[in-house]
C-alpha cells in the first residue's frame, strides 16, 4: 500500500484527512504514544522496510499502553518473524493477477466484479494478502477506470460491483460519488459493495459528505467493514456505524482469523454481540490468505473449525460468521466445515 499524498494546504484541521496525514509511521512515536521501549520492537525496523508501519492515532488510541500483546498493535506492528521465508507463503496468495478483466478490474465470481479504486489505506495490516499487490500498474487513475467501467458495461452478467484497494473510502467523497454515478448509469449494476476498513481505523472519515453520497444513492449499497477484535468497537466506531445506518445502507462485517489476536472463542464472541449492537452483522470469518510474511498469524484448519464449532454452540446463527478461505480457481469462497465436541 501507498502512503496517502494529501497536500498540506488541503488540510483543515479537525478533518479526517488531516488525521490521515497524521497517522504513525514511525516506530519511535509508536513507542512513546504506548509507553513501551523501542527497544521492544526488536526487528520491526527490518520488516518495516518491506511494508511500512502505518496507523492512525485515534486506533493507537484503543490499545492498552505498556502492553507489546497488545491484540490491535499486533495487527500494526512489523516484526522480525514477518522476515522469515515460508514455502507456501507468497506474493500473491488468492490468484488475483489471473483474474484481471480490465486494469483495475478482477472477476473471479459469477455477477459480481471487484475494482481496485486506489493503492491508499489509512492502516498498513501485517496479515493483508493484497501487501504485494503491484498497485502501481493496477490503480484508478480516472483514465484507468473508464476502460473498467467499459468493460462492466458490456457484460449484461455483472449485477454487483464491488469497490476495494487499497481503501476506497481513501478516495474523496466528490470522487465516490462520481464513481458510484457512472456505475449506477450502468442499467444492469443493480448493488454496489464497498469492503472498508476505514470506518474502523478513522471513525472521523464518516463525515456529512460520506453520508450524502450514501443517502442520494440510486443502487443499494453494502458495506462491508472489517473489525478483527471487540477492543476495536469503541463508542467512536459504534457512533459512526449508527450514523452509517441511519443512510438506509446495509452493514456487514469481515474479520480475519489471526493467531495471538482472536483465535479465542469468548473473544470471537464477543466480536459478533459487539458488532450486532453496533448494527452490523457478523458475515466471513477468513482463514489466513497466505501471503509472504504473514506465516505467524497462520492457525491450523482442525483449530479454526474447532472454534467456528465453539461459536456455533454458543451464539444464534444469524451471528456466527461464516468461516472461508480463498482457494484460487474455486466459483466462490470456500467454506471450511464447522467440527463439534463430542
Ligand atoms: C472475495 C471476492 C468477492 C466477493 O465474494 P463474496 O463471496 O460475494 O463476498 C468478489 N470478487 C473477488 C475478486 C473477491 O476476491
Ligand atoms: S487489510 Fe485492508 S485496510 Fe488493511 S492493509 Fe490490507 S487492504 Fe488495507
Amino acid at each position: 500500500m501507498i502512503t496517502a499524498s494529501v497536500h498540506p494546504r488541503q488540510l483543515e484541521p479537525g478533518t479526517w484527512q488531516q488525521e490521515l496525514a497524521e497517522a504513525i509511521t514511525s516506530l519511535d512515536e509508536l513507542a512513546a504514544a504506548l509507553d513501551l521501549r523501542p527497544a521492544d520492537f526488536a526487528g520491526a525496523h527490518e520488516a518495516g522496510r518491506r511494508f511500512r508501519l502505518r496507523v492512525p492515532r485515534s486506533f493507537v488510541a484503543r490499545m492498552r499502553p505498556g502492553d507489546i500483546e497488545d491484540p490491535l498493535l499486533r495487527q500494526v506492528l512489523p516484526v522480525a518473524a514477518e522476515l522469515a521465508d515460508e514455502a507456501e507463503y507468497v506474493a500473491d496468495p488468492v490468484g488475483e493477477r489471473s483474474a484481471l478483466r480490465a486494469p483495475s478490474l478482477l472477476q473471479k465470481y459469477r455477477g459480481r466484479a471487484l475494482l481496485i479504486t486506489t493503492p491508499t489505506c489509512a492502516v498498513h495490516c501485517r496479515y493483508c494478502f493484497r501487501r504485494e499487490f503491484p498497485y502501481a500498474q493496477q490503480s484508478g487513475d480516472a483514465p484507468r477506470w473508464s476502460e473498467a467501467l467499459a468493460a462492466i458495461a458490456a457484460d449484461p452478467s455483472l449485477e454487483e460491483i464491488i469497490l476495494s484497494g487499497g481503501d476506497p473510502l481513501s478516495l474523496s467523497n466528490a470522487r465516490l460519488e462520481n464513481l458510484t454515478r457512472a456505475l449506477a448509469a450502468i442499467p444492469h449494476v443493480r448493488r454496489i459493495r464497498v469492503h472498508t476498513r476505514q470506518p474502523v481505523v478513522l471513525p472521523s472519515r464518516v463525515d456529512e459528505g460520506l453520508l450524502q453520497w450514501l443517502r442520494t444513492s440510486t443502487r443499494p449499497i453494502v458495506f462491508v467493514l472489517h473489525v478483527n477484535h471487540p477492543n476495536e468497537l469503541d463508542a467512536q466506531l459504534a457512533a459512526a456505524c449508527a450514523k452509517l445506518r441511519a443512510t438506509g445502507i446495509t452493514l456487514l462485517n469481515q474479520s480475519v482469523l489471526l493467531a495471538g489476536i482472536n483465535d479465542d472463542v469468548a473473544v470471537l464472541s464477543q466480536l459478533s454481540l459487539r458488532l450486532f449492537d453496533a448494527g452490523v452483522l457478523p458475515y466471513y470469518l477468513h482463514a489466513l490468505d497466505p501471503v509472504r510474511g504473514a506465516a505467524h498469524f497462520a492457525i491450523a484448519d482442525e483449530r479454526a473449525q474447532a472454534l467456528a464449532g465453539e461459536l456455533a454452540a454458543q451464539l444464534p446463527g444469524y451471528l456466527v460468521p461464516r468461516l472461508v478461505r480463498e482457494v484460487p480457481g474455486a466459483p466462490a469462497k470456500v467454506a471450511l466445515p464447522t467440527t463439534f465436541e463430542t
